[in-house]
C-alpha cells in the first residue's frame, strides 16, 4: 500500500482569498513555504494529493473549467520547483448541501485512499481550517494544522507553514 499528504489548497498552496474565491490564474498566488514541504515529502515517498472544496463553482461564480484552468496553472507553477501533485480531488457543492464529500465530511479522502490503494495511518492531511483536520480524523489519517489552533484540533499544530516542516515526521 502506498501513502499520501493530502493538501488543502487555499492557505496551503496558494495564498487564500478571504471572503472570495480564485477564480483564474491571476488571482493563484502560490505560497513559496509550501514547496520545501511537497519537496520533503515527495522524497519521503509520500504521493500529494489534493483535497479542496470549491463551492465558488456550486454558487455559479465560476465553472468547472475555469477552475480547470485555475489548477493546470497551479500545477506550472509547481512544475517549475519540479513538483506536481498526483491527484486532485475537488468538491464543488455548496455548503448547505449536506455532501458527504465536502469537508468537515471525509467523503473525498475516502475515495482518495481506495482509489489509490493507501495506507489511510501512514497518511496526513494537511490544512489550515478546522474543517480539514475533521475531515482526516474522520477518514483516519493524521493531522496536520497551519495557524492559532489548540493542541487537540489535530496531531500537529504550527502557526506557519514554514514551521510545520520542522514539527513533524512529514
Ligand atoms: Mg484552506
Amino acid at each position: 500500500m502506498k501513502k499520501a499528504l493530502f493538501l488543502d489548497r487555499d492557505g496551503i498552496i496558494n495564498k487564500r482569498i478571504i471572503g472570495g474565491y480564485v477564480r483564474s490564474p491571476l488571482e493563484f498566488e502560490l505560497l513559496p513555504d509550501v514547496v520545501p514541504i511537497l519537496l520533503s515529502a515527495r522524497q519521503r515517498g509520500y504521493l500529494l494529493i489534493l483535497i479542496t472544496n470549491q463551492q465558488g463553482v456550486g454558487k455559479g461564480l465560476m465553472t468547472t473549467s475555469d477552475l480547470d484552468v485555475v489548477h493546470e496553472f497551479m500545477q506550472s507553477e509547481l512544475a517549475a520547483h519540479g513538483l506536481r501533485l498526483d491527484v486532485i480531488y475537488v468538491c464543488t457543492d455548496l455548503a448547505t448541501s449536506n455532501s458527504p464529500r465536502r469537508k468537515p465530511a471525509p467523503g473525498m479522502l475516502l475515495e482518495a485512499i481506495a482509489e489509490n490503494n493507501l495506507d489511510a495511518a501512514q497518511c496526513w492531511f494537511l490544512g489550515d481550517s478546522l474543517t480539514d483536520a475533521q475531515a482526516g480524523k474522520a477518514a483516519g489519517v493524521r493531522t496536520a494544522l497551519v495557524g492559532d489552533f489548540s493542541a487537540k484540533d489535530a496531531d500537529i499544530i504550527a502557526p506557519t507553514l514554514a514551521l510545520i516542516l520542522g514539527t513533524s515526521a512529514l
